[in-house]
């Protein structure tokens, strides 16, 4: 059996400087934002090369919050990819904002540049780049199209951790560095992930990184007084030192996802198989690796029968979803397709060279047998 992710086998190679932060937090008698969140917020904003890093409750919390600091007007817009994960969508109507859905490009999953320009109005607000399964959005066209219409953009990086995005007159940048702000989740599937929730946001403006830091705690900027309407979404302790416990092995473990999807992407040759677009595999953070099969579902099974796990990320795009039947009406054909056709292989830092070898003979074989 492969399954598609085993997160206990996933902390095994972290499990001693897990512990060792855990003792540490235990005889400090210090629970919540304490010098380990202070410690992994410096060194998460040094990672991806921000000036700010502000721990948050978990990775909605972190997008919300920068979007209510920003504090547009009510119905204001805010641009997202209509294949987009839900939270990314929850956290615009969380900030009472409306969400207009750009479809994405299908080779890339990622929302278009092209298609941006064509939907804004006096209302929109905002541009919110999902960098969707590991690959950074086209960041210099959305920014120039943000510069031009006075927006804010937000990437949501929360499947992002250690991706690269290069450009000319960027340079090579990483995710979290390549807009107004940027919103983590350190779910424990992520490519850095916690022993439970933890999100948080990266920004080069102090300002904002000011008013986060009062907003996720009561709005208060000093203790018993509240400058803002605040909420509580405090990184605790016990996470952060687990984070900073398990960052000084991402780069490894995401060389590991490159050196796997560079294997998957030579290695499956199948004529109904569309692989992902893999113009900068050296770049990508490799969160999933997502094919599209025309017969998605029995190809699933038929991996299933042969002891290979996946997974649907995600099969109801949200303006299908029951909560959001506000926007049941919108055509999206390409989210609409996506949703029936893609699938994720299993993709992470301690799957071994033979498993994935298994996996690929089987997809071929696969081939082999339809032609028969
Ligand atoms: C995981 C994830 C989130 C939300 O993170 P949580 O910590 O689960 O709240 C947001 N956006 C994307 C793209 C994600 O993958």
């Amino acid at each position: 059996m492969i399954p598609f992710l085993d997160l206990k086998q996933l902390n095994e190679p972290h499990q001693p400087a897990i512990k060792q932060s855990i003792e540490r937090v235990l005889a400090s008698g210090w629970y919540i934002l304490g010098r380990e969140v202070e410690t992994f917020e410096r060194q998460f904003a040094a990672y991806c090369q921000t000036r700010h890093c502000i721990g948050v409750a978990n990775g909605l919390d972190a997008l919300t919050l920068v979007l209510k600091a920003w504090d547009f007007p009510a119905n204001s817009e805010a641009i997202v990819a209509s294949n987009a994960y839900i939270a990314s969508v929850l956290s615009i109507t969380h900030a009472g904002l409306i969400p207009i859905f750009v479809e994405p490009d299908p080779q890339t999953y990622l929302l278009d540049p092209a298609r941006i320009e064509a939907v804004i109005t006096s209302r929109t607000k905002a541009i919110l780049p999902v960098h969707l399964y590991g690959r950074c959005c086209a960041m210099e066209p959305i920014n120039t199209l943000a510069k031009r219409y006075h927006l804010k953009v937000l990437e949501d990086a929360a499947q992002a951790h250690g991706a690269i995005y290069s450009s000319k007159e960027y340079g090579h940048r990483r995710a979290g560095n390549l807009a107004d702000a940027a919103g983590w989740s350190f779910y424990p599937s992520k490519n850095l992930g916690a022993l439970g929730d933890a999100g948080a946001i990266t920004t080069n403006d102090d300002a904002l990184a000011e008013k986060l830091r009062a907003l996720r705690n009561y709005g208060s900027t000093h203790k018993y007084v509240n400058e803002y309407i605040g909420q509580n979404s405090r990184l605790d302790e016990l996470q952060a030192a687990v984070l900073s416990a398990k960052l000084p092995l991402l780069d490894k473990e995401n060389a590991r996802r490159r050196e796997l999807a560079k294997r998957y992407l030579t290695g499956i040759q199948h004529p109904d198989i569309t692989l992902p677009l893999a113009d900068q595999p050296d770049h990508d953070a490799w969160h999933l690796f997502v094919i599209q099969h025309p017969q998605r579902d029995d190809f699933r099974n038929y991996l299933r029968e042969r002891g290979i796990g996946t997974d649907i990320h995600y099969p109801i795009p949200p303006h299908h979803q029951h909560a959001y039947a506000e926007f049941a009406h919108l055509s999206l054909p390409i989210a609409e397709q996506l949703q029936q056709t893609v699938i994720s292989l299993p993709l992470n830092p301690t799957l071994t060279d033979a498993e994935v070898t298994y996996i690929i003979e089987t997809i071929n074989l696969k081939r082999e047998r339809a032609k028969e």
